[in-house]
């Protein structure tokens, strides 16, 4: 039964965040990677979990099974928003690789009613995988953490070079692509890690990043999950302080912007 379903912690309709338009984000539960920084610690875990819910003032259970159906149902109301604004849906986690039989069904299903779809991923997983995903999404949305392997590993828990492989298939695949590099204090900050990520990049012919300044929404979450946050009190990035970031990159010919 449950490996008919997918385990969904949310599902947030009129984003505008997560790709073009106004879209609805699916956010499946499961990461393999274990970034300590992360935004959404209760998508790292797999299975549902308890979680302080500071508006009911009691736990609740984070992390549902819905079946394709069901979230088609829910995405299909906004059909209308995603038309008129070039608009769809984005799935992302978590990540969405690790439940990627469930994935590509609702994938296929957007398709066919003619719904845009984006997905927010690590990479980190099988070719196999991965092109499966690349064949059967419009955009890929991709993050990328560290150019360096065992620096990757440190704050993730996994190798960067799966990550890598992923990303010339992305790049050779043709597909609508977006690589993005959050900019975390004291991990890739410097502008020697941004020279090394540009150096990177310039070699796979990447010609377009996007940086994603260090903030603090997840906070709380660390709380209500009864863990511990490493980023607790360090300050926010914003857009500013990436500048000199940004310089670098465009000093390699690679168009830079700023979330
Ligand atoms: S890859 Fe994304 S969802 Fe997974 S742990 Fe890292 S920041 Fe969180």
């Amino acid at each position: 039964m449950v490996d008919t379903k997918g385990c969904i912690f949310n599902i947030q309709r009129f984003s505008i965040h997560d790709g073009p338009g106004i879209r609805t984000t699916v956010f499946f539960k499961g990461c393999p990677l274990q970034c300590t920084w992360c935004s959404n610690p209760e998508s790292q875990k797999h299975l549902p979990e308890w979680m302080w819910d500071n508006s009911k003032k009691s736990k609740v259970i984070t992390g549902e099974y819905f079946s394709v159906d069901e979230v088609i149902a829910d995405v299909q109301k906004d059909i209308d928003y995603y038309t008129e604004s070039g608009g769809g849906v984005t799935v992302t986690g978590g990540e969405v690789l690790a439940q990627l039989p469930f994935v590509i069904n609702l994938l296929k299903k957007c398709k066919q009613k003619g719904i845009h779809t984006a997905c927010e991923t690590s990479a980190y997983s099988s070719k196999k995988k991965f092109l499966l995903l690349l064949e059967n999404v419009d955009l890929l949305i991709m993050d990328i953490k560290h150019y360096n392997s065992d620096k990757h590993r440190e704050k993730t828990g996994v190798k960067l070079e799966p990550i890598i492989e992923n990303l010339k298939l992305a790049i050779s695949s043709g597909n609508e692509m977006l690589l993005r590099i959050p900019i975390i204090p004291g991990y890739n900050d410097s502008l020697a890690d941004s020279e090394q990520f540009a150096l990177l990049l310039s070699s796979l012919r990447i010609q377009t990043v996007e940086l994603l300044p260090f903030h603090q929404f997840g906070k709380s979450k660390y709380r209500f999950l009864d863990r511990e946050y490493e980023f607790m009190n360090t300050p926010q990035l914003s857009a500013n302080d990436l500048l000199p970031h940004k310089k670098i990159f465009t000093s390699y010919g690679i168009h830079c912007k700023i979330a």
